[in-house]
């Protein structure tokens, strides 16, 4: 614990272990707004605490596998349709292409995204899987994981809402896998709002998810989407659901911040931007919620300042690829790994390359899969540093 004396009461009794409830975050996001200062330096000491000067992040090759997608959010650009130029189905023959490139660049996941089951919307979706020998999407990524391992990498399934029986098949050979929560409010669902038009993205959908997850114990990544019209009490609701899922099941591995950027072909265009000050509020409440847990933002989206948000609680880069674009964020690069690591030592910082799956996680992990991870991985759990450089 630390010595240091905040002048907020309620900061201090974070620093002292207390547990705290929506409402007292609410009240420290409101008083921060004038100072984040004290914020800012209690999500400093914590994460300093439970990470040390560890900061992560994950070597990966985006499988961009199928984009067409069943829902309508207001502010994807990764969704096609089937006559744009920007349409994505990957046969079994690019899949393990792809593969065999990202082993030659030792990338280490194999990152599979999808829209939400394509196939009950279009029929290009239930022809190209027919060709490929499969009936649904989930089948689909059965054989991509099982083509990823083969190929040395590990997979990490991102397809939106599975069933418990689609999981549990993935876990075969996912030592995670992915579900952004986006957010916990029904609002964002009603009338004029960006989940209007996305059943999959009902909070109590996405939480089922995570809970058939916890209860399959696969470790789950998940988080917040910052910026596309929620509240403050939003936000601080839809960190505490996250963190009800993992006091019940202890799966979630890791929570990704994302900070909303406008896309130009989409209905929120001309919406702004998360503001950094706003987001970086976000960060570090979400620290103190959540004290000894991983929080990621990706370096991408905030590409001027990344390196800033290490002193407000971050301890993950997530994904970085040196071989495929962002499809999500098309517009935004990846930063080169290279700077990354200088960045992280120049602020005092030591950047490990880790599996898709979290060292404390591991006992959650299919024995073939660890084993085969052991092959690559140094004494604390991360990737060797000889292997990923
Ligand atoms: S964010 Fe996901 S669910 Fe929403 S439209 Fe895009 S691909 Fe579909």
């Amino acid at each position: 614990m630390s010595n240091l004396v905040l002048n907020s009461e309620m900061l201090n009794h974070v620093l002292e272990g207390k547990k705290i409830t929506v409402e007292d975050a609410n009240e420290i996001f409101c008083v921060s707004k004038h100072d984040p200062s004290e914020l800012f330096k209690t999500a400093q000491i914590l994460r300093n605490k439970h990470k040390k000067n560890i900061v992560t992040f994950s070597k990966k090759a985006f499988f961009n596998v199928v984009n067409l997608c069943r829902d309508v959010c207001s502010y994807c650009t990764y969704k096609a349709e089937p006559e744009e130029s920007k349409l994505s189905m990957m046969n079994k023959e690019d899949v393990i292409q792809l593969a065999k490139t990202a082993k030659k660049y030792r990338c280490i996941e194999a990152l599979f995204v999808t829209g939400e089951r394509p196939e009950q919307r279009y029929d290009d979706a239930r022809k190209w899987l027919k060709n490929n020998g499969f009936s649904s999407t989930a089948e689909y990524l059965v054989y991509c994981s099982e083509v990823a391992l083969e190929n040395g990498l590990f997979p990490h399934t991102n397809p939106g809402n599975l069933t418990k029986e689609e999981m549990k098949e993935l876990s075969k050979t996912n030592p995670s896998m992915g579900l952004m929560l986006e957010s916990s409010s029904d609002r964002l669902a009603e009338k004029n709002m960006p989940h209007q038009f996305a059943p999959s993205k009902k909070p109590k959908e996405r939480l089922r998810v995570l809970e058939n997850a916890g209860e399959l114990g696969i470790p789950m990544t998940t988080g917040i989407l910052v910026g596309i019209g929620e509240t403050e009490n939003e936000i601080i609701e839809s960190i505490f659901a996250i963190k009800q899922v993992h006091d019940r099941f202890g799966n979630i591995q890791e929570v990704i911040l994302q900070n909303f950027q406008p896309k130009q072909d989409t209905p929120m265009s001309d919406f702004p931007s998360a503001d950094e000050n706003y987001f970086k509020q976000v960060v570090a409440l979400t620290r103190i919620i959540l004290s000894d847990m991983n929080i990621q933002i990706p370096p991408n989206l905030s590409p001027n300042s990344y390196q800033s948000f290490l002193s407000v609680g971050i301890n993950d880069w997530g994904g970085i690829s040196p071989l495929t674009p962002d499809y999500v964020n098309p517009e935004f690069s990846w930063p080169m790994i290279q700077n990354v690591e200088e960045g992280c030592k120049e602020a005092g910082f030591e950047l490990k390359c880790r599996f898709p799956v979290y060292p404390e996680f591991f006992s959650f992990v299919d024995s073939k899969i660890r084993e085969k991870m052991s092959e690559i991985q140094d004494k604390e759990g991360f990737v060797e540093k000889e292997y990923w450089k």
